[in-house]
């Protein structure tokens, strides 16, 4: 059941990007540009257009066909990010996976995790995320220009820890420029901390006239399942630490969990006949108090049985190709399709 909270909102502002004065100036790394009132839209066009070329040619992505639903994964790591800022200024040890993820198109080089469902709709598509963590803005930077990506539908929240909530800041550039609101999907006890950590964006009554934040439209969810623009998500209540709950979701057969220490017994019955999981693996040997580790979901892996697994959450200690390695090799020996998932896979899937 979905409860629906209207955000306090301010009556918006008459001009959508809130100019104070009638010239607009760019700052470039060496260019600083001046533009009329009157050409700006002209210029933010080919802007834009040149800031897409360059990450089209950076990275070779084939864009889905229109009728083809699919997943992107815009992050698979950690809180902190790999590469970790302390392991590049650590005078007394070189990482490896933290040294790999510095060169350009490394899968080591993870953001916070966060999925986009694309799935199409008349007309065009509709785009559902999951998780706006500390780090959206940079993986929406890198991977809604390479993949034409252009609105946020909705997003569905798994829990409120930072790298999940971090980025709900960083909506308003939507709701400023692109579409009116955002719906956010989110459990009572995570809006509660919403209330307190972006209390701004909550109630908007208290923001400076004039000033533009996010304008979000909270739906509030319990653990039965809910349709997000006709497309129905399950809630995989699972445990993310002893007596702190995180949601996995199921739509269609994909599942996807991605903070989870422990999976209770009634939850089992959601994953049944999984075609895709994407499931929490935070290091190479064994789990932390709020993660499964490799081997922990490795052996979920073979209690739920789906068809393909992905794994998310690493942390510097995984490294994609070695890892990677290993795991595919259990294709033969077990039958088992498991890899690593990394930062702008796509992965088409049917719903
Ligand atoms: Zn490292
Ligand atoms: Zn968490």
């Amino acid at each position: 059941m979905v409860q629906f909270l209207g955000a306090i909102r301010l009556a918006p502002s008459s001009s959508l990007f809130g100019f104070a004065h009638s010239r607009l100036r760019f700052s470039l790394p060496k260019y600083s540009i001046s533009v009329s009132r009157d050409g700006y839209p002209q210029f933010k066009r080919t802007f834009n257009a040149s800031l897409q070329s360059k990450s089209a040619d950076a990275q070779t992505a084939v864009q889905a066909p229109a009728e083809q639903s699919e997943i992107i994964f815009l992050g698979t790591g950690t809180s902190e990010g790999i590469p970790r800022v302390s392991c590049l200024t650590n005078p007394e040890k070189t990482c490896p996976v933290c040294s790999k993820a510095t060169q350009l198109g490394s899968k080591n080089k993870r953001l916070n995790t966060s999925i986009l469902i694309r799935h199409p709709r008349f007309p065009g598509s509709c785009n559902i995320l999951i998780d706006v963590g500390k780090f959206f803005y940079h993986s929406a930077l890198r991977w809604f220009p390479t993949y034409g990506i252009r609105t946020i539908d909705a997003v569905i929240i798994t829990h409120s820890h930072a790298d999940a909530i971090g980025g709900l800041d960083d909506l308003r550039d939507w709701t400023n420029n692109v579409q009116p609101h955002v719906p956010i999907y989110v459990a009572q006890r995570d809006f509660e901390v919403m209330k307190k950590t972006h209390y701004y964006i909550v109630d908007t009554s208290v923001v400076t006239p004039g000033a533009a934040v996010s304008d979000l439209e909270f739906n509030v969810i319990d653990e039965e399942p809910f349709l997000v623009r006709d497309l129905k998500f399950t809630p995989l209540p699972v445990w993310h630490g002893i007596g702190y709950r995180s949601l996995g979701f199921r739509f269609g057969n994909i599942c996807y969990i991605s903070d989870v220490s422990e999976i209770p017994e009634e939850t089992y019955v959601l994953l049944k006949d999984c075609e895709v999981l994407i499931l929490d693996a935070l290091r190479p040997d064994r789990s932390s108090s709020t993660h499964f580790g490799l081997p922990r979901a490795m052996e979920e892996v073979r209690k739920i049985q789906p068809k393909r697994t992905l794994f998310t959450g690493m942390m510097h200690l995984m490294d994609h190709e070695k890892v990677n390695e290993e795991l595919i090799k259990l294709r033969d020996t077990e039958g088992i399709d498991v890899q690593l998932s990394y930062d702008g896979l796509q992965v088409p899937i049917t719903l």
